[in-house]
């Protein structure tokens, strides 16, 4: 819906396809499932699809029916569902429209045995649990899992598995470890990487890597700024000025007063509130920008506003336009900067983007600006 208040989110479908290239060039040997799950990270999945279309090698995500809805769009692109099937129905519509599917765990591969008619092909990926303890076989299910697909003369395997800390201090060897004594002598395809593999572990590129929050432009890693790795902010969160208080020391602002005036201050209140989808836990002196300044948040966040100090920017009054995140008019602020001040990470605050801020694409970005 389109409303007069100004708070508007914009995604940049070149930025997307600058990271995805990006992505590739640090795994050149592989193809690159798009990671497209949760409504393309919260930048819509639709968006990110339609920027990726003409390049991408797949597609990955939850749902068999976005699944479908995107074939009956007709995207020809392997599709790949990263939990696998949950019912007979998703069953008949891996056959119908050759989706790649994730099988997990032993009742899942029985639902499909039991509902498929394997005559055609049929590409499954199998999942190895190597440590992260969420999904996957283990060496003792993987050797029932063989004797099942044995009699399943349609279907053509790879191995997978997906790593706890490649972006941490443990790194992938333990989990690469156990892959390989799983696998044995495996020789057919296997996809391991997130996007903090792809960055940072080469040795795990393998033929499919499964790149997520770069393609969206944030960092996977806590300590490397994503504008160092490349990569190209995709969603800008922006809003303008809607008050002005001028506040004497002493003055509290916001819910609980928890922040105090230690001297005379300009205060501007944002359009923009965790109803908006910006982060609730966002501590005073969160990075924010406001007509081109950089400057920070004061006060809790409220449900629809917030504060911001602008005693330093004299020349922004109401309707003075702000930057929350991303790279808008107002200026440049790092979402992954907002996400640590919150206590979180750019994957929560782009996916808890709110239904109600209007989003709009922004086709002035280039794919290769910079
Ligand atoms: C979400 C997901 C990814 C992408 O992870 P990023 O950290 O966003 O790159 C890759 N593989 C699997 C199985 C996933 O669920």
């Amino acid at each position: 819906m389109k409303t007069s208040r100004p708070i508007r989110a914009r995604i940049a479908p070149a930025a997307i396809l600058h990271n995805y290239r990006l992505a590739k060039s640090h795994a050149p040997q592989a193809k690159a499932w798009a990671v497209v799950k949760a409504n393309a990270y919260g930048h819509g999945q639709w968006r990110a699809v339609e920027a990726l279309r003409g390049e991408a090698d797949g597609f990955a995500l939850l749902e068999c029916e976005n699944a479908v809805a995107l074939r009956e769009a007709g995207v020809t692109q392997p599709i790949l569902l990263l939990e696998g099937v949950f019912s007979a129905r998703d069953v008949r519509a891996v056959i119908e429209h050759r989706l790649t599917c994730v099988v997990h765990c032993l009742e899942q591969l029985e639902l499909l045995v039991r509902n498929g008619q394997f005559t055609a092909p049929v590409a499954l990926y199998l999942k190895l649990n190597t440590g992260m303890n969420r999904l996957g076989f283990t060496p003792e299910t993987l050797g029932k899992a063989w004797a099942i697909l044995q009699q399943l003369p349609q279907v053509d395997v790879s191995l997978m598995t997906h790593f706890a800390e490649a972006d941490g201090e443990r790194g992938v060897s333990e989990q690469l470890e156990r892959f390989r004594r799983m696998a044995g002598d495996w020789r057919g395809p296997v996809s391991l990487a997130n996007s903090a593999a792809i960055l940072r572990h080469p040795t795990t590129h393998g033929d499919w890597v499964r790149p997520g929050i770069m393609l969206y432009g944030a960092s996977p890693f806590a300590e490397i700024s994503a504008e160092s790795l490349g990569l190209q902010p995709v969603m800008t969160l922006e809003s303008a000025i809607i008050g002005v208080q001028d506040l004497v020391a002493g003055d509290r602002v916001g819910y609980g007063g928890t922040f105090t005036a230690d001297k005379p201050m300009r205060i501007g209140v944002v359009a923009c509130g965790y109803a908006d989808g910006y982060p609730r836990h966002a501590t005073s002196g969160t990075p924010i920008a406001v007509m081109g300044k950089r400057t920070q948040t004061v006060g809790r966040v409220s449900m629809d506003m917030m504060a911001c100090d602008l005693t330093d920017i004299p020349e922004a009054g109401i309707g003075a336009p702000v930057t929350l995140w991303g790279e808008g008019i107002a200026g440049s602020v790092p979402a992954d900067e907002v996400a640590a001040a919150a206590g979180t990470i750019a994957y929560e605050l782009f996916c808890a983007l709110a239904p109600r801020v209007p989003v709009s694409l922004d086709e002035t970005a280039t794919v290769n600006r910079k």
